[in-house]
């Protein structure tokens, strides 16, 4: 008889915490949820909440704990609201947490879930760009095991040997292109916020698909890369693969290349860390390997997408630069997504605030919170300023 796994799933009611539940669902005498959270999403928050039997449900938004509580009413969940409310959830012991919020705003909850969680399972890729060595370090201190999500580093996660590491050449992560793959840099820059978010292999949250577009997730998977697998940058390389079945690669000395592949669904490598060291059955789409015609590997355009380029000139300058780079695209995108910039002005606020902020020293958590504010100040008032200060 195997013991029940405490689980809690912060950002519950995204691409990725919806996933989560699914196979959590299918698999229900495996696990016993104790933290779900969301930002603003109450009614589906609650709703999810009760069928996934939760022991906390917590709200972001503080204003939104009274509506949760009436949800809650007839049921044995305790409600919480608020920034203060994510962090005492997180604070209660669980076998694994999966981190699924989006943006720096998991990076406070997701250390507090380091000290208090036997894993995390990260999906939320933006702390570990900002933050990678401080989260790995506290792991390390606390104990706790780092499970990738995002589909390229479980890919590598699942063949990288840690003893053979000195014969690991290259970690190769796989890029579908996104829908922009084959667009000119002029199509792109008249490019709608609808056909940015058309993922042709994928379904996720808004933030993610606009990423995917400007490969600026690939950048920042270069970077979560660096982190997670504590390799060389140069080691770390880009290919397009348009059809997202091999998920990412790694190339030992001897020549042999070890992919792990499946269907572009989540559900794989979420079940994967999910049920980690065991393996479990999953409720998602599978791969039809007698379907397969082709699958398709070439060099990436770093002229048409400068993101790529972008992640290995940031490592080469430090930490800042991460920070920088992560906090100006969190608000170029979110100026995008409300269609006040257009979809190359992305990168454009990018370098601006790459060239505006200052080469710094950032050695602890309070030292990344503090740089990332500065740098989404510098986006916001370049971008109020319809993209026209002077560098300076
Ligand atoms: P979604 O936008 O679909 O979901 C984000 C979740 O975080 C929601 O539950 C949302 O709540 C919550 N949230 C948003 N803002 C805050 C906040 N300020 N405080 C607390 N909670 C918040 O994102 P995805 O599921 O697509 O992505 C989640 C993370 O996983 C991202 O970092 C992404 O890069 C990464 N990832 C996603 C993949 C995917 O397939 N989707 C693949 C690989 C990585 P609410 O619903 O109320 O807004
Ligand atoms: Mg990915």
């Amino acid at each position: 008889m195997k013991s029940l796994k405490k689980v809690s799933i912060f950002g519950v009611t995204g691409s990725i915490g919806q996933s989560t539940a699914d196979l959590i669902l299918s698999d229900f005498e495996r696990f016993d949820v104790c933290v779900v959270s969301a930002a603003r999403s109450v009614d589906k928050l609650a709703e999810m909440a009760i069928s996934l039997k939760a022991e906390i449900a917590v709200i972001a938004d503080h204003s939104l704990l009274p509506r949760l509580e009436e949800l809650l009413v007839n049921h044995d969940i305790k409600a919480m609201g608020g920034e203060q409310g994510l962090l005492d959830a997180a604070s209660v012991p669980v076998d694994i947490t999966v981190a699924a919020i989006v943006g720096m705003a998991g990076l406070k909850p997701l250390m507090v879930s380091i000290e208090n969680s036997k894993a995390v399972a990260i999906a939320n890729k933006e702390p570990l760009v900002s933050a990678g060595a401080l989260v790995l370090k506290a792991a390390k201190e606390a104990g706790c095991k780092i499970l990738p999500v995002d589909s390229e580093h479980n890919a590598i996660f699942q063949v990288f040997d840690p003893e053979n590491k000195q014969h690991i050449k290259q970690i190769v992560l796989t890029a579908s292109g996104g829908p922009f793959r084959e667009w000119s840099r002029e199509k792109m820059s008249v490019a709608t916020v609808e056909q940015a978010m058309a993922h042709p292999n994928w379904s996720m949250g808004a933030k993610i698909s606009v990423d995917s577009a400007s490969m600026m997730n690939k950048a920042l998977e270069i970077i979560e890369a660096y982190y997670l697998f504590e390799i060389e940058a140069d080691k770390i390389n880009v290919i397009i693969h348009p059809q997202s079945v091999a998920h990412s690669m790694v190339e030992y000395a001897d020549g042999s290349y070890l992919a792990q592949m499946g269907a572009s669904d989540m559900r794989t490598p979420i079940a994967y860390a999910l049920a980690w060291p065991d393996r479990m059955q999953t409720c998602g789409e599978r791969l039809d390997i007698t379907a397969l015609s082709k699958l398709e590997f070439h060099a990436p355009d770093c002229e048409r997408f400068p993101a790529l380029s972008r992640a290995y000139e940031v490592l080469e300058k430090g930490s800042w630069a991460c920070i920088a780079l992560n906090a100006a695209n969190e608000v170029a995108v979110e100026a995008f997504l409300k269609k006040k910039i257009g979809f190359l002005d992305i990168m454009k606020v990018i370098d601006f605030v790459l060239e505006s902020c200052d080469a710094k020293e950032i050695d602890s958590l309070e030292a990344v919170i503090l740089y990332d504010e500065a740098c989404r100040d510098i986006a916001s008032n370049y971008i109020q300023a319809g993209l026209k200060s002077k560098v300076g």
